[in-house]
């Protein structure tokens, strides 16, 4: 067990459930794996242990799966009107509304991010997915159609639950990807097993009580802890497993698509981005400025669409990059719990690891530092907020997803939409971008020609529930959130009665 002190920031309700004996959920019951092994849950402010939690296996995948396909195929989930199931997720919605800060607090101390930012971003946008959801379990439909074979016949469609759901998330929003997964499951009527992020499993653990205490029936949902290999792997590969959604790297849904072919279980993907934010000369800039900074820097830029490349006409390019680097060099890096912190600690020693390897090869490649470039103190895993110039489309921080607080900036002299749209468009990825201009129709005639899921003007981060979201190219399959999700949780069946 962890033995070292909690901050004493913390309200007591949050350090008492860190300090908890964790267990996973699996059939309605918390439970320790069936080896009895744990992993630990790392500070990443202090980079000390602060939990165990349950290493989960290929067996206990195994029981939580089994369990989702009873209630599925048995259980009294199906048989639940859709009113009934609708009322369970509002419950849950307002059960998390009720723990709000103890969820925000989880949050920061799991993950790094200032409790400040989880409070009002990652804790109630996962409460209004889950009532935005919980409206369509009674609007899931299907169709009639006038036909035209010979004869009189009726036809028509219904849309039922693909069945049992194995979902992996990743550690960057850890509550709001749980409930942009277990949402729409619900509400379409599917069954699930959720493998948290090994990184950060504390919040969707006290997620897992709540559900209990809404009174979800056993087996419904069920949430795993452990890594991806030894838990994630097996979920993916199950037999009994009709579909599975995943959000993480780009390489892992790889893997993901070849454990998913055994049985041919549907596939949903949500994989990694390389965003541009692209600024015209007419923008305002007094917008345009603050909103690509925080395009990129908002949750230190472990956000599968930051705006990671950041193309500014020449005209205007020193003052963007003076601007967003005097925003960079501001910002208040520290610990999360603090109320004046603005951006804490990246989320592990792998993550720091990476992302100033990535800093260091693009200095060492010849790009300048005109902010940040370096970590941000002795201990826990801070990196300064960083701005990067003078780099090649070569290099491999204009190419590769960092996932941290750096951003490329390029200047462009072109007037062509259609080659800055290009050079816009020059990744593997189209997950996101932004387009900054007064034009209205500069700025539409872009949203066209880039080939991505979203396209923000004037903006960059806005999410809502109603809205899709997901990736063209290797930036995944299918979407997340709208009406559209429903699309992966649900089968179409045509039904037709010669009259
Ligand atoms: P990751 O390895 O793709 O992890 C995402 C989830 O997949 C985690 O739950 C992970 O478990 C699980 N997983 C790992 N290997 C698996 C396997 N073979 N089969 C099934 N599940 C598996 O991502 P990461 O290592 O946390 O981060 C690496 C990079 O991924 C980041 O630097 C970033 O570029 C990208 N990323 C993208 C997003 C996004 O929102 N699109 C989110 C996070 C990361 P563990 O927790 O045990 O690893
Ligand atoms: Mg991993």
């Amino acid at each position: 067990m962890a033995t070292i002190a909690l901050d004493p920031r913390l309200d007591k309700k949050t350090s008492d459930f860190i300090a908890q004996k964790h267990r996973m959920y699996i059939d309605g019951k918390f439970v320790n794996a069936a080896s009895g092994k744990t992993l630990s849950v790392y500070n990443p402010a202090t980079g000390e242990v602060m939990a165990q939690v349950p290493e989960a296996e290929a067996v206990d995948v195994d029981q939580a799966v089994r369990a989702a396909r009873r209630a599925f195929d048995e259980g009294p989930w199906t048989k639940m009107s859709p009113s009934q199931r609708g009322r369970l997720i509002l419950k849950l919605a307002d059960l998390m509304e009720q723990h709000l800060e103890e969820l925000a607090e989880i949050e920061s101390m799991d993950n790094g991010k200032p409790v400040s930012v989880a409070r009002v971003a990652d804790v109630p946008l996962a409460v209004d997915l889950f009532r935005y959801m919980a409206g369509w379990a009674t609007k899931i439909m299907g169709h009639t159609f006038p036909i035209s074979f010979p004869g009189e016949y009726l036809s028509y469609t219904l849309r039922e639950p693909i069945g049992v759901v194995g979902q992996i998330i990743p550690w960057n929003f850890p509550l709001l990807m749980a409930a942009w997964k277990l949402g729409p499951a619900l509400a379409a009527g599917c069954t699930v097993v959720l493998k948290l992020a090994e990184q950060t499993p504390l919040s969707g653990l006290r997620l897992a009580e709540l559900i209990h205490e809404a009174g979800f029936p056993e087996g419904v949902v069920n949430v795993l802890t452990g890594f991806g290999e030894g838990a994630g792997a097996p979920l993916a590969a199950h037999d009994l497993v009709d579909k599975i959604a995943f959000t993480g790297s780009t390489e892992v849904g790889r893997l993901i698509v070849h454990a998913a072919a055994g049985n041919l279980k549907k596939v949903s993907l949500e994989l990694g981005g390389k965003s541009p934010a692209i600024i015209f000369p007419d923008a305002d800039l007094e917008r345009a400025i603050p909103g690509t900074a925080s395009a990129i820097f908002f949750n230190h830029g472990q956000c599968c669409c930051a705006g990671s490349r950041l193309f500014a006409h020449e005209s205007i390019f020193d003052r963007v990059v003076e601007g967003v680097s005097d925003i960079a060099s501001k910002i208040r890096v520290g610990n999360g719990l603090d109320p004046h912190t603005e951006m804490g600690p990246l989320v592990s020693e792998e993550q720091f690891e990476k992302v100033t390897g990535y800093i260091n090869s693009g200095l060492s490649e010849g790009a300048k530092a005109t902010a940040g470039g370096k970590k941000a103190a002795d201990r826990g895993y801070f990196v300064q907020p960083t701005v990067l110039t003078r780099t090649t489309p070569e290099m491999k921080v204009v190419k590769e997803e960092i996932f941290g607080p750096v951003v490329c900036a390029v200047p462009f002299t072109d007037t062509d939409l259609d080659r800055i749209a290009r050079e816009a468009n020059d990744t593997p990825y189209g997950l996101a971008a932004s387009v900054w201009t007064r034009d209205i129709s500069i700025a539409n005639k872009m949203a066209k020609r880039i080939r991505s899921g979203t396209v923000w003007i004037n903006c960059h981060n806005v999410f809502d529930a109603a809205l899709p979201f997901g990736g063209y190219k290797q930036s995944g399959w299918g979407r997340e959130m709208g009406s559209e999700v429903l699309n992966n949780y649900t089968e179409v069946k045509a039904v037709t009665t010669a009259l």
